[in-house]
């Protein structure tokens, strides 16, 4: 199929870009990134947006900045940029090892992080990364700017909190136990499909008295935290009960309410993968 006809907008500047969108949002217009979601909802019809905001021109929302552990990284960086930076790699491999995950060489050289984000498909690794990490999303609209956490961006089966005039412009985050074991693991009939299910977490560095974190992905109708699992997780963890990782495990997904019998048992196979390759064993 093709799409129904739409305007194309191609701002060079933020400001224009949100000056575009404010007059087409209520209509239905839509922000462009790299398309790979978006151009096949159009193609099946799924969206008939009047107008489309291409961003892909504008400077400022490419913009990326590594303060060791922070990172600031502008809505349209690649997930292809993410996965063969030296940079992330050194800073953060899980976002690496994320990032390589995400479909095929071609729709990570156009897919974006921040249309990745605002897609919201519960089985999308960036997304999870950056609940993990706890990511501050900044959104902007001629009506102004506000920062979202990660942790209540995502409000169910490919929603968010963002609204139809805004446009979001970056992430900032701090790694999350820098410098400590972690896991990243997905179970995918393909490599570059989408997961079935998956894990993600951080276990502190060697002396560091905080928590790990754990994230679930492709599990529920958005990624989440598993903060029962995280109080067993320290810097010296390295093994977990076999019924005290169920309970946690248990506790956590019917936190999260949808989860069936099927994703229960892939979830928890991830989790248990991904602490096994941060060296925890499970048993
Ligand atoms: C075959 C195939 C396999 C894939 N496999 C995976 C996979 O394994 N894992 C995975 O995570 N993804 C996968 N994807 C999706 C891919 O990662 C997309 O790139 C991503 O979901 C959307 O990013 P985009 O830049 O292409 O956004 P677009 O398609 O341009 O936009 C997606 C949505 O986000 C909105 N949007 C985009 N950017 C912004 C912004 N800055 N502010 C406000 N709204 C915005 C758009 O309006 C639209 O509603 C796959 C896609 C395909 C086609």
């Amino acid at each position: 199929m093709k799409p129904s006809p739409f305007l194309y907008r191609a701002p060079t500047t933020l400001k224009r870009a949100l000056d575009d969108l404010a007059e087409c949002a209520e209509e239905g217009g839509k922000v462009l990134a790299g398309g790979q979601s978006l151009i096949p909802m159009l193609n099946y019809r799924l969206v008939r947006p009047p107008v489309l905001v291409d961003i892909g021109n504008v400077a400022e929302l490419s913009e990326r900045t590594f303060n060791d552990p922070s990172f600031s990284l502008g809505a349209t960086t690649t997930t292809g940029w993410i996965a063969r930076s030296p940079a992330v790699r050194d800073a953060w491999p899980l976002l690496s090892a994320a990032a390589s995950w995400v479909g095929h060489v071609q729709i990570r050289s156009r897919g974006t992080i921040g249309g990745s984000v605002v897609h919201a498909d519960p089985s999308a690794e960036i997304a999870a990364a950056m609940v993990l990490a706890d990511a501050r999303i900044t959104l902007r609209s001629v009506r102004g700017g506000r920062v979202e956490n990660a942790g209540d961006f995502f409000t169910g089966y490919l929603s968010t909190a963002i609204e139809e005039d805004e446009i979001l412009t970056r992430l900032d985050f701090e790694v999350p136990n820098a410098g400590g074991r972690w896991g990243f693991e997905e179970f995918a009939p393909r490599h570059g499909d989408f997961a079935e299910a998956g894990a993600a977490l951080t276990l502190p560095a060697e002396g560091a008295q905080e928590r790990g974190r754990a994230v679930a992905f492709g599990v529920a109708d958005r990624p989440f935290r598993l903060p029962s699992l995280e109080t067993l997780l320290t810097a010296s963890t390295e093994r977990v009960a076999r019924g005290a990782f169920d309970e946690a495990v248990g506790n956590d997904f019917d936190a999260i309410g949808t989860v069936t019998s099927e994703k229960r048992a892939m979830g928890g196979h991830m989790v248990a993968r991904a602490l096994g390759a941060a060296g925890v064993v499970v048993d």
